[in-house]
């Protein structure tokens, strides 16, 4: 089928002639169809049969530009293939999640997936101050099992680099090479800056010699490491989830990168939310401490479990595969040696991403609503510069932390836990 792009009006109509389609809805007669999307670069629609509410499906369609901006900025359709790709490959290593399936299509560059309305986005609900008690678990478990099964510690050595090959992603890394590891730090005309930032603020950041060869450090990692089959864009505006329940969506970004550009992300994101609610926990009426805590505790689980995961996964591979590298006297001391470093230096990555991920959401284009979203600009401004402060000290002196528990003391004494 030749691509077109579909609407409201035209969607039961393509749904009605896919068989499995069929097996969501029982009859196509009076499906309703919105447009759900709050994303900056696709189409989104939510499907239900009026009938029987308990059918639907979610829709998501690319189109050869930026939704958000529009015709003006072109961007390949064809990035549809890269997330349908990306979700199956999730989808085989951490199916519970990643959304079902239903219909997919590369020349349509659309996929069909399952409704995940009832559980919110996470940012969202973040910002609400809800807590997702089994979040640590669920994202650590999706951060080891996705990274460790796309990385050559697990893959063949063919396999692996045709799978690099299939999953180069020129104009979407782009995106994030300018917003992410350039644009923020320079006085560049599509920066967005409150205006209660000072030309002060702006310096900390913009001529300071050590961040600037810092965060071109963190870009050249980027731009040439291809550790392991990533997200891309793992905010928490990615993920949605309930209590119970933990969905990561949205993998158009996906390549082979650095696998600290996955954690960094949902790292800094929480931290992020961490630094909003000094101030939206009082505008909620609550005592900060306890939702605050819980933010710092799952940045600390998010890391300490994956670790776990991580290294339970690698062992359980290395003896299944009966390696003769470690098969020796004192081998497995020394294999244990080898995935300390292995992981100190992905921590360390991590940091460094974390810290370029927090520091472009304040000074760059795309903002998060966690901290955009303040309304008194001075109060936003308090928290802009904790959120810069953290990042410069993360990113200059990565390689300097070693436990995720200075971290968590950085982000206290930057915004004490009361
Ligand atoms: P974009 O690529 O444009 O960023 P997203 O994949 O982030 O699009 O989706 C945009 C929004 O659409 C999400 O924030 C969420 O509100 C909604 N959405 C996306 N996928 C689903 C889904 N499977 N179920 C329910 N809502 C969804
Ligand atoms: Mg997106």
């Amino acid at each position: 089928m030749t691509y077109q792009q579909l609407s409201v009006d035209s969607i039961p109509e393509y749904l009605s002639d896919i068989p499995e389609i069929g097996k969501i809805f029982s009859d196509f007669k009076h499906l309703k169809v919105s447009e759900i999307g709050d994303g900056n670069l696709n189409f989104v629609y939510l499907v239900t049969n009026r009938d029987r509410p308990r059918e639907s499906a979610v829709l998501k369609q690319s189109v050869p530009y930026l939704r958000i901006i529009g015709k003006s900025w072109p961007l390949p359709k064809e990035r549809m293939s890269i997330e349908i790709k990306a979700l199956q490959k999730a989808a085989a290593w951490c199916p519970s999640h990643v959304p079902d399936i239903y219909h997919y299509s590369h020349d349509m560059c659309l996929v069909v997936m399952q409704d995940l309305s009832a559980h919110g986005v996470l940012r969202g609900r973040m910002i609400e101050g809800k807590v997702f008690p089994k979040l640590a678990d669920h994202v650590s478990t999706y951060l080891a099992e996705t990274l460790f099964h796309t990385s050559d510690l697990y893959l063949d050595h063919r396999q692996k680099k045709e799978l690099v090959a299939e999953f180069i992603n020129i104009d979407l890394c782009k995106i994030t090479e300018d917003f992410v590891f350039t644009h923020p730090y320079e006085r560049n005309q599509t920066n967005v800056y409150n205006p209660e930032l000072n030309e002060v603020d702006l310096n900390f950041i913009h001529l300071d010699c050590d961040l600037k060869i810092a965060v071109a450090d963190m870009k050249r990692k980027f731009m040439t490491e291809t550790q392991a089959l990533i997200h891309g864009d793992l905010h928490t505006g990615s993920i949605m989830a309930n209590t119970e329940e933990t969905y990561i969506i949205d993998p158009e970004f996906a390549f082979f990168g650095p696998m600290g550009f996955d954690i960094g992300a949902i790292l800094g994101n929480v931290l992020m939310s961490y630094f909003s609610h000094e101030y939206r926990q009082i505008k909620l009426g609550r005592e900060p401490y306890s939702y605050r805590k819980w933010l710092l505790d799952t940045v600390e689980n998010i890391w300490n479990y994956f670790v776990e995961k991580f290294n339970r996964l690698w062992m359980e591979h290395e003896v299944s595969r009966k390696n003769l590298y470690w098969d020796y006297e004192y081998g497995e001391e020394h294999f244990k040696c080898q995935r300390e470093i292995y992981l100190q230096n992905l921590f360390q990555d991590s940091l460094g991403f974390a810290a370029c991920k927090m520091m472009r959401r304040i000074l760059g284009l795309a903002k998060v609503a966690d901290i955009a979203d303040i309304e008194d600009n001075k109060e936003r401004a308090k928290i802009e510069r904790m959120t810069l402060q953290m990042g410069k000290k993360l990113v200059t002196e990565r390689t300097q932390f070693h436990t995720i528990q200075e971290i968590i003391e950085l982000a206290k004494d930057l915004s004490p836990l009361k």
